[in-house]
């Protein structure tokens, strides 16, 4: 029985995504004297169209769009934005067209999720950075004109709706975590736009869960990433239906692993992105888990007391820690200069 049972949702995904062990990661760790147990939630194996946390987003949004009689969903990002990817897969699947407006300029030869764009059959539009959200608007009142009712969704799907996936998601890995017998000190991923975070925090507070959900910010200084999170997670509270306001100081961010900006590959995503696949045989991505990973790798040599929940000395076997992998991989085959 879900607490969450009542939300108007589409179904989209495979759920529930794995949780298991990385046994031979931790190993290696142990090896280099940084003791932990870590384990992943799986969330890049969501099914839809090579998967991804936008999966678990949009069965909420596509709901809304169906409710409303939309036929057309419209959304933006990066050129190989992971979201508009899944959101096409998703128009795709459930017969609506969909339209993209992505920033930048058309590649000359499309690939990773720009190629993936086109395949589901979205019609991708192009625009500076600046001018995103009039060419969004424009669009939307040409569609009108033309007899469309188009849907917009957000940046990341990151409003209300789309974060209460994610609040939906903390009840599924906690059930996990209860049938495996496994407490975790802390779950940790990559966040951006923020809905992941804010439904993660939403959720952990409507189930009464106290493991903390550390983001790993991807493009933005702590301060404005945790006011943005505090908001929606408030937003996203009242959603639900379990009010209540969070302030900044509620929201555990580490903005320290900017590097070189949003997309930047360094050495950070490459050693992270490298480990994880060599230890493991999972694919992170260049952008977002191989930055997220690459933190806590650095936290877990650095400062692993920040990872456990202070009772007493961290024991023998170290912090035991949930990477919450949120997809990306395909747009590895774009990165393929920055990674290898
Ligand atoms: C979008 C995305 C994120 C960040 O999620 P937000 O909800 O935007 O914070 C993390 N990882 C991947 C692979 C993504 O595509």
């Amino acid at each position: 029985m879900s607490i969450f049972g009542h939300l108007p949702r589409h179904p989209l995904a495979f759920l529930p995504t794995p949780l298991h062990p990385l046994p031979r990661l931790s190993a290696l760790l142990r090896k280099q004297g940084v003791p932990v147990e870590l384990w992943i939630k799986r969330d890049d194996q969501t099914g839809l169209g090579l998967g991804g946390n936008k999966t678990r987003k949009l069965e909420f949004l596509l709901a809304g769009a169906l409710a409303q009689g939309a036929d057309t969903l419209i959304t933006t990002g990066a050129v190989q934005s992971n979201h508009c990817r899944q959101t096409a897969a998703a128009a795709a699947r459930a017969g609506l067209a969909c339209h993209l407006v992505l920033g930048g300029q058309p590649p000359q030869e499309p690939n990773g999720n720009l190629l993936l764009d086109m395949l589901f059959g979205a019609e991708v539009h192009w625009t500076s950075r600046e001018n995103r959200l009039p060419r969004l608007e424009a669009l939307a009142a040409e569609l009108k004109a033309a007899g469309n009712t188009p849907y917009f969704i957000t940046y990341g799907g990151s409003d209300r709706v789309g974060a209460s996936g994610y609040a939906v998601a903390v009840e599924e890995a906690l059930a996990q975590a209860r049938e495996l017998g496994v407490a975790f000190d802390a779950i940790v991923f990559a966040s951006s736009s923020g809905g992941t975070h804010a439904g993660l925090v939403a959720g952990s507070w409507a189930l009464g869960s106290d493991v903390p959900v550390l983001g790993i910010s991807i493009d933005e200084q702590e301060a404005a990433l945790q006011a943005k999170v505090a908001a929606l997670a408030t937003d996203t509270a009242l959603h639900i239906g379990f009010p209540r306001i969070f302030k900044a100081a509620d929201i555990l961010v580490d903005a320290g692993y900017l590097g070189g900006g949003y997309g930047i590959v360094g050495e950070l995503e490459r050693e992270a992105v490298r480990v994880m696949a060599q230890a493991e045989g999972i694919v992170l991505d260049p952008v977002y888990t191989g930055r997220a990973f690459g933190g806590l790798l650095d936290i877990l040599r650095r400062s692993p007391e920040r990872l456990s929940r202070g009772e007493g000395e961290p024991g023998e076997r170290g912090p035991r820690v949930l990477f919450w992998h949120t997809g990306g991989a395909p747009a590895l085959f774009a990165y393929a200069e920055a990674i290898r």
